[in-house]
């Protein structure tokens, strides 16, 4: 049967809703190039002024996880992915693949490179000597058999579709509607095999959705989504006012999560990580509550058993596994760097997260443009926290690159950008709320 685009489009211009077989039939015309792109953007838009009604969201996202191969888990296997809506310093994934597994949960984690200001778990995993970081499927699923966890890039064979849309969202204004996000995100998920889904959806000025609100309406969406289409899931509301644990960069992240790994860490990443990690846990069923997920996650990193996991995966695919002993010596950081000084006496008031990470990327640590090579040892440390008292002319933050004149001047570009307060200032309660 032949697809006119045109009423298609019409229909959702007028705030009106598609029958589920419209919405199939575009998305194959979508996916076999029967509609023009300028007719997909002008679709986009009227969507994303318009929005999706909650029948719409389930058709479109299952649509585009059909759009490819879908990833084959075991019926039997209780497996769990994670998503996080992104941040600056979020290295919870490292923590996260084999925490989960060793505490006897398999995990199948799909993840992507950085975007924009935010990193990507592919990145900070390619600054592993040796470290595959695009697992073949039929691999990727008998690793998880054979030691309960993968961690892979997105294959291009997964959701295609939804790599079309998210190209033309991308340049076309509409990447913040909420429900091509959900349908975006969801979708995604459910190509990528796994039965149950936790969301670390962020707000905070290095979030995706700055207002508090924002982020809990999408994790709202997020959670009744996925559980529409018959898989289990829980959202986490977590802080990014201020970058997550004590450094930003991929080698420095990697080297972050194996100190998580190994029992120690900054509290703030060990935090976030047992939260999640418990999380996990109850939605497999492997405990009865949260709370007595995270204790068992909490025993695991205690125990060594996280950890000797990590070498496990790190061994599985390809990475150097003295990474899980040492990671200083074979993760060194860019040579040259310099400090940001507070400026006056006070508390800490504000962190400008999102403007680190675009240093950290603009020093090379992310890309610019697509085929930009990324340096893994350029990276920034966070000296204080978010209500910390500071004194004038202490580090506030240190920056690592290669080129003395880049960072000079971005050191300057952050001059002042960390706000002091003169009276007392709350720390960042890293978990607001749990939905599901
Ligand atoms: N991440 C996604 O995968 N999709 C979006 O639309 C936004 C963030």
């Amino acid at each position: 049967m032949s697809f006119d685009v045109l009423p298609f489009i019409e229909t959702k211009r007028d705030g009106g809703e598609h029958a589920p077989g419209e919405m199939k039939a575009f998305v194959e015309a979508l996916q076999t190039g029967k509609v023009k792109d300028y007719q997909v953007s002008a679709w986009l838009m009227a969507a994303f002024l318009r929005g999706l009604s909650p029948e719409e969201r389930r058709c479109l996202t299952e649509c585009l996880a059909d759009s490819g191969r879908r990833m084959e888990l075991p019926p039997s296997m209780a497996s769990v992915d994670k998503h996080s809506t992104g941040g600056v310093g979020d290295k919870t994934t490292l923590v996260l693949v084999p925490l989960v597994a060793s505490c006897g949960v398999p995990v199948a984690k799909l993840s992507g490179r950085g975007l924009g200001f935010t990193g990507g778990t592919v990145d900070k995993l390619e600054a592993i000597p040796g470290m595959r970081t695009h697992l073949e499927m039929s691999v990727f699923r008998s690793q998880v058999e054979r030691i309960g966890c993968a961690v892979s890039g997105h294959s291009a064979e997964l959701a295609p579709a939804e790599g079309k849309l998210y190209a033309l969202r991308d340049v076309t204004g509409t990447v913040p509607s909420k429900d091509l996000i959900t349908t975006s995100i969801v979708s995604k998920k459910i190509a990528g095999g796994a039965r149950s889904f936790v969301y670390d959806v962020k707000w905070g000025n290095g979030a995706l959705m700055e207002r508090f609100e924002e982020a809990e309406e999408l994790a709202r969406l997020l959670v009744d989504l996925s559980r529409s289409l018959g898989h289990p899931s829980r959202a986490l509301l977590t802080s990014m006012e201020q970058p997550l644990g004590q450094w930003v960069g991929n080698a420095a992240e990697v080297r972050e999560a194996v100190t998580i790994l190994q029992g120690g860490g900054p509290a703030s990443t060990r935090e976030v990580c047992l939260a999640l990690g418990g999380e996990m846990l109850c939605l497999a069923g492997a405990v009865p509550t949260p709370e007595e997920g995270e204790r068992v996650c909490g025993a695991s990193l205690a125990k060594g058993n996280a950890l000797e996991k990590f070498r496990q995966l790190l061994e599985a695919q390809g990475g150097d596994p003295r990474v899980a002993d040492t990671p200083e010596a074979l993760l060194p950081l860019a040579e040259d760097s310099l400090s940001l000084a507070a400026a006056g006496e006070g508390w800490l008031a504000s962190i400008p997260t999102r403007r680190l990470g675009e240093a950290v990327r603009r020093l090379g640590g992310g890309r610019l443009t697509q085929t930009d090579t990324v340096d893994p040892g350029v990276a920034l440390r966070l000296h204080r926290n978010i209500g910390d008292p500071v004194s004038p002319g202490e580090p506030l933050a240190t920056l690592y690159g290669r080129d003395k004149a880049r960072l000079e001047e971005t050191r300057r570009a952050l001059e002042g950008t960390f706000e002091i307060s003169p009276r007392p200032v709350e720390p960042v309660r890293w978990v607001r709320r749990r939905l599901g």
